[in-house]
């Protein structure tokens, strides 16, 4: 068809297939047989989660209806425990598609992003959070899934 354009191959040497393979550390929040969340590392706001699918999914274009249906699922656990936790008056919820789209890192991810009143979110990948903040987080937000 004319205009078509084939997509890029999913790679399965980007930096979120190696944190789902175990090969890298990150802060986990939540995980089941087809879903990891984790902390950004460079969180925009505190309590920024990323909600990814286990399959093999460059980004919305390619994900499996049923497993995108799943990663929504958990992005509302994901995102009702941030409210608690960090005392949240909104969530933003974003996800970007192939580089034009903002994306960067190439395996499909929703960010979950808690808001307070006022406060603007810092810049995309500005800062690295303290590890221990992160620990800490992490730890609020896994008990707070699981008491859902
Ligand atoms: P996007 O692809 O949606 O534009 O952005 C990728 C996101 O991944 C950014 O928010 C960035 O801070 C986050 N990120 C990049 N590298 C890592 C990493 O090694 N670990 C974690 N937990 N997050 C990362």
């Amino acid at each position: 068809m004319k205009g078509d354009k084939p997509m890029a191959a999913y790679d399965p040497n980007n930096i979120f297939a190696k944190i789902l393979r175990g090969e890298l550390p990150t802060y986990k929040v939540y995980e089941d047989d087809k879903a990891l969340a984790f902390l950004d590392i460079m969180p925009r706001a505190p309590g920024h989660t990323l909600v990814l699918p286990k399959s093999a999914a460059r980004n919305l274009l390619d994900v499996a209806p049923d497993d995108l249906a799943h990663v929504a699922k958990v992005v509302q656990k994901v995102a009702q425990a941030a409210t608690k936790i960090f005392g949240a008056d909104g969530v933003t919820v974003q996800q970007f598609n192939e580089k034009a789209g903002g994306q960067v890192v190439f395996h499909l991810h929703v960010h979950v992003i808690p808001r307070k009143d006022g406060v603007a979110l810092k810049p995309p990948a500005s800062e690295k959070a303290a590890p221990e903040a992160l620990a800490e987080h992490a730890e609020k937000m896994k008990a707070a899934i699981a008491a859902l």
